[in-house]
Parts: C-alpha cells; sequence; structure tokens
C-alpha cells in the first residue's frame, strides 16, 4: 500500500460541539504558539511530497477557523506533485469561501451534516446552524468543488430514525453529492457512550427499505475506505464507512499532522512524532526526509488492533 495521503490538523479549536467529538474535559486547547505556523506546514507538506504524498486533506477542529486559510490554501496548492487538495469541514464558513477557496486551488470539500431536521442539527452540534450549513453546500458545489461529500454520523437515540437517515440519503437523489455514513467510533468516555454506535449496516437496511437494492458504483477520485452506491436515478451517490464494523487498516494510506505538529502514523497511535521539534532544531530538509521516509516504511505496523489507546478526541488530532 502506498502512503499518500497526509490529514493535516490546521487548528484544534471549534465552532461546533458535536456530542460524539466533545473534547475530553481535561483537554485543554493547544497553546497559540505551540501551533504550527503556515510556513511549517508547508514545508513539511512539501517534504512528504518529495516522499510520494500527493493527496492533502485540512482538517481540524474545523479548518475554516484558521486565519488566512485561503492562503494556507493557496500555499499547499502550489507544492509540486500534490494531485488533490482538499478539506473537511463543518460548512459554517463555506457560503462566504467557497469561491475564495476554489480560485486558491482547493480541488474539493467533505461537509459534516449529521441531520437535515433542524433541531436535530441543533441538539447534535449544540448550534442552530443548519441553514448557514446547507447554503455552504450549495455554494461549494456552484463553485466547482467537486465532489461535494457529506459525511454523517449516525448515533442511537439521536439521528437514528427511518426518517432521519433517508432524509440525509436523500439530498443524493436531487444533488451531486455524496452522502456518507461514518460509523461512530468512541473516543473518550466524555462522549457518547460506545453503545450509541449504530451499524452501517441497519443503515443500509433502512435506505434500501425505501429505495430498494443499492447498485455498487465507483468514485472518480477514488473510494478510500468507502463504499459507494446508487439508487436508480440520483444525481449523487450514498457511501458507507465502517471503521467501527470492519477493519481496513490494510488499505489505509494516510498520515495524520496535528495541529502542533505531531505525526501520527495512524489515528490510534499512542505514539506521535514531534515534527515541530526536528524544525525547530534546525534540521535540513534532507534530514527531516529520511525520518519522514521511515515513517512511511514504518507505517504498516501501526494498526487500530496493536497500536489502541485508551482515549483520545478526535478534533484535537484531527478528524
Ligand atoms: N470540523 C470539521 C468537520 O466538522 O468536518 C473537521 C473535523 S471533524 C473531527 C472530521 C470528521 O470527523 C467529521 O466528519 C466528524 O463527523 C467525524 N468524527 C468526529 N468524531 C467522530 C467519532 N467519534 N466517530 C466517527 N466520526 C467522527
Amino acid at each position: 500500500m502506498s502512503i499518500d495521503c497526509l490529514r493535516v490538523s490546521a487548528t484544534d479549536r471549534c465552532n461546533l460541539r458535536c456530542v460524539y467529538c466533545h473534547p475530553l474535559p481535561d483537554c485543554s486547547l493547544i497553546e497559540h504558539d505551540e501551533i504550527l505556523g503556515f510556513e511549517e506546514i508547508c514545508r513539511i507538506a512539501r517534504l512528504f511530497a518529495e516522499c510520494g504524498v500527493k493527496k492533502l486533506r485540512l482538517t481540524g477542529g474545523e479548518p475554516l477557523l484558521r486565519r488566512d486559510i485561503v492562503r494556507l490554501v493557496r500555499e499547499l496548492a502550489a507544492i509540486a506533485c500534490i494531485e488533490e487538495l482538499s478539506v473537511t469541514t463543518n460548512g459554517i464558513f463555506l457560503e462566504s469561501l467557497a469561491a475564495e477557496l476554489k480560485a486558491a486551488g482547493l480541488h474539493r470539500v467533505n461537509i459534516s451534516v449529521d441531520s437535515i431536521e433542524r433541531e436535530t442539527y441543533e441538539r447534535i452540534t449544540g448550534f442552530d446552524l443548519l441553514p448557514r450549513v446547507l447554503d455552504g453546500i450549495y455554494r461549494a458545489i456552484d463553485a466547482g468543488l467537486t465532489p461535494v461529500k457529506i459525511n454523517s454520523v449516525i448515533i442511537k437515540g439521536l439521528n437514528d430514525s427511518e426518517e432521519q437517515i433517508t432524509a440525509l440519503a436523500d439530498m443524493s437523489v436531487d444533488l451531486p453529492l455524496s452522502v456518507r455514513f461514518i460509523e461512530y467510533c468512541p473516543t473518550n468516555t466524555s462522549t457518547r457512550p460506545a453503545t450509541d454506535y449504530v451499524p452501517n449496516e441497519a443503515v443500509r437496511a433502512v435506505i434500501e427499505r425505501k429505495y430498494g437494492a443499492l447498485c455498487r458504483t465507483m468514485m472518480p477520485c477514488g473510494n478510500g475506505p468507502a463504499e459507494y452506491f446508487k439508487t436508480p436515478g440520483s444525481a449523487g451517490t450514498i457511501g458507507f464507512i465502517s471503521g467501527r464494523s470492519s477493519t481496513f487498516c490494510r488499505s489505509c494510506s494516510r498520515l495524520r499532522l496535528t495541529s502542533n505538529g505531531k505525526l501520527m502514523p495512524c489515528l490510534y497511535s499512542a505514539q506521535a512524532h514531534d515534527l515541530k521539534i526536528l524544525i525547530s532544531n534546525g534540521q535540513s530538509d534532507r534530514q527531516i526526509c529520511r525520518f519522514l521516509s521511515r515513517i512511511i516504511t514504518e507505517k504498516v505496523n501501526y494498526t487500530k488492533s496493536n497500536s489502541l489507546k485508551e482515549e483520545f478526541s478526535m478534533c484535537k488530532i484531527g478528524g
């Protein structure tokens, strides 16, 4: 498996408080002076590109909260050999930023929307911002940030009703986007209990009751760990990312860089490599590249089962 994808957390700050993604209560925010500057992020990204990384994704926290994010996108898009630059966002700022991000070189966006019912959206995220997020989705499509992908996490007792699930799936009928159901992964005891997990098999059964058997399809920009399907005559697709009920460590091509420069070979890694220290110690490009190449080679040894740590915060690592 070639390791060609780097997820960069632009910030650990977020403007939503999703019930399944809360930071741990004792998990303070990273100090501003510890957060990687643009120059450091771009240098690390460029060195990774020299080591074979072709895809960059900005995430967080909420990446669009980072001041001057459009400039960061422009600088990352200019790195040679980067073929795909994308953002995972809650979409709140897309209404105003989609066109600028596209012009700066962003290729596509994943937008997190767990319900298109306003009250449920507020119950999950803590904010009554669904209309703004929906506007952001339309703007992203209009701006050509395609394919737009919607990420939805289904949580027992919150958004797992037949109406909620099919309303999300319905978006892929009229709009040219992909609605992906991501299995809830319990990350720490202060968020939702592990028993709130709803397997994608159950989500799919609900959708198939409405639309009949789903037909498997491929996405033009690659599938990653997602499996994609179409309902008859739909403009978009439905995807399932089943990280809890199945394991895709063997095909995982991602590394993660936290906003303070810790490189994680796996979401579940108990061990992280401090790249900010290497930079501040004055290591040369050649030395850092050698280090990155070693991590890339060793990634195969980091899997969910053998590097499991007890608790972590998704928004601190970068989901
Ligand atoms: N703020 C951005 C957003 O909302 O998309 C990016 C960061 S968020 C951590 C990235 C993705 O991780 C979102 O799609 C979110 O739903 C997902 N996520 C967060 N916590 C999760 C969990 N415990 N299980 C599964 N997915 C989770």
